[in-house]
């Protein structure tokens, strides 16, 4: 693309939730005109995209009528239909990430098999169509416990893993097409989102440190930088871009890694997608992951990967026992912090432990911004 066509351009995104919201944002930066394709009506991204088509990605036909209409299509989330988006490349439209790369991630056993012929360290994984199926498999001492069970498609922000520790917890087994995996010894959930642009150029985020919420098994906060080695920093670093290099990926990639008790690295799962991993590279980074996957689609120089100052990301989430029209409870108290950057996605409804916003808190010292956010944690709540 030309520099001059920046802004007769139009950049089709499918999904139109906070991540498309905050792409959308950084691409008006440049004057793009983004068209987004979401079901929903009270989306986060509506209010700021140029066009809004309602309707379902995961739709064939949805999907292929809505990518004949802009210049590069892109996703915020990869639960889509990956039938229309091969037609729409044979056609000539830029998928980015391109449909093959989200055919391996998709499916969370080929996305594992993927990483296993890269000689990624992955644990061990098996499939399987049905709870039958697992205990025999547990009976012949083919599995093991404990293990984790994963469906293999569609599942999102921990809906859809199971941690099976023993025979009593069995009940909780997921129906359908899901895979087991042997269970890691975590220390540290980390995660390191990379970059990749069409002419091979490869750059990557330090790595950040994920700490979840065990009742929401969704990420509580999340810190940056992450505590580690720098031999465990680099070769995260080093991770990433391997599996970066091996997909030809074009785009950016969020790859979610433990660090077990003995101090491995292990690779978790993939997204090619800005990720909620990446949320405080809007303020802590020279350059956000939003205007990062810009530059790597559009195939334009990546940008500096280098932190700014260390901050700690706040997912906002629905406080339990609430649903019905959002109400923010402590906004006031939180602003008059210094470095405390709140995002609300203005989704209308809460719901328990529903993502309505979240919020980047910096400071020059790591256990600073470490401590203004337990008292951000402390005072705000969303309620209804
Ligand atoms: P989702 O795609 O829903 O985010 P993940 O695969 O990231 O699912 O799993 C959610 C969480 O479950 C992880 O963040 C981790 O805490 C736990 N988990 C997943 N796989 C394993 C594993 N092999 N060993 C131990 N814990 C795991």
């Amino acid at each position: 693309m030309t520099n001059k066509a920046i802004s007769d351009f139009k950049l089709g995104v499918l999904g139109g939730g906070q991540l498309g919201k905050m792409l959308t944002l950084a691409g008006s930066q440049w004057g793009l005109r983004t068209a987004i394709l979401d079901a929903g009506q009270d989306m986060p991204a509506a209010p700021v995209c140029q066009e809004f088509v309602q309707g379902d990605f995961r739709d064939f036909e949805t999907v292929y009528r809505f990518g004949k209409t802009v210049d590069l299509l892109t996703i915020e989330i990869e639960q889509i239909n990956i039938d229309a988006l091969e037609k729409l490349e044979k056609e000539g439209v830029r998928v980015f990430p391109s449909p093959a790369n989200l055919r391996v991630i998709q499916d969370k056993a080929v996305q594992t098999q993927f990483l296993i012929d890269q000689k990624i360290p992955k644990p061990d994984y098996l499939t399987f169509s049905s709870p039958a199926e697992i205990r025999q498999a547990i009976d012949a001492g083919k599995v093991r416990f404990p293990f984790v069970q994963k469906l293999r498609k569609f599942g999102y922000d921990g809906r859809g893993v199971r941690v099976i520790r023993s025979e009593k917890e069995l009940p909780q087994l997921l129906e359908g097409e899901t895979m087991t995996e042997d269970c890691v010894a975590i220390d540290k959930e980390l995660s390191v989102i990379v970059a990749r642009n069409s002419s091979g150029e490869v750059a990557a985020y330090p790595a950040v440190e994920m700490v979840f919420n065990p009742d929401a098994n969704l990420v509580d906060y999340l810190v940056c930088p992450a505590e580690i080695t720098p031999a465990i920093e680099k070769e995260a670093e080093m991770l990433a871009k391997k599996i970066a290099g091996a997909l030809n990926l074009i785009g950016i990639l969020a790859v979610e890694m433990f660090l077990d008790k003995q101090g491995k690295l292990w690779v978790n799962e993939l997204a090619p997608r800005p990720h909620n991993s990446g949320h405080q590279t809007i303020e802590s980074s020279f350059t956000s992951q939003y205007e990062q996957h810009l530059r790597a689609i559009l195939n334009f120089p990546l940008g500096s990967t280098a932190t700014k100052m260390p901050s700690v990301m706040i997912n906002l989430l629905g406080e339990a026992g609430f649903s019905g029209p959002a109400v923010y409870e402590g906004l006031k108290e939180c602003l008059a912090i210094e470095g405390v950057k709140i995002h609300i996605y203005g989704k209308k409804e809460t719901r328990p432990f529903r993502k309505m916003g979240h919020i980047t808190v910096l400071d020059f010292k790591r256990e600073r911004a470490l401590e203004k956010a337990k008292r951000v944690r402390q005072t705000i709540k969303v309620k209804a």
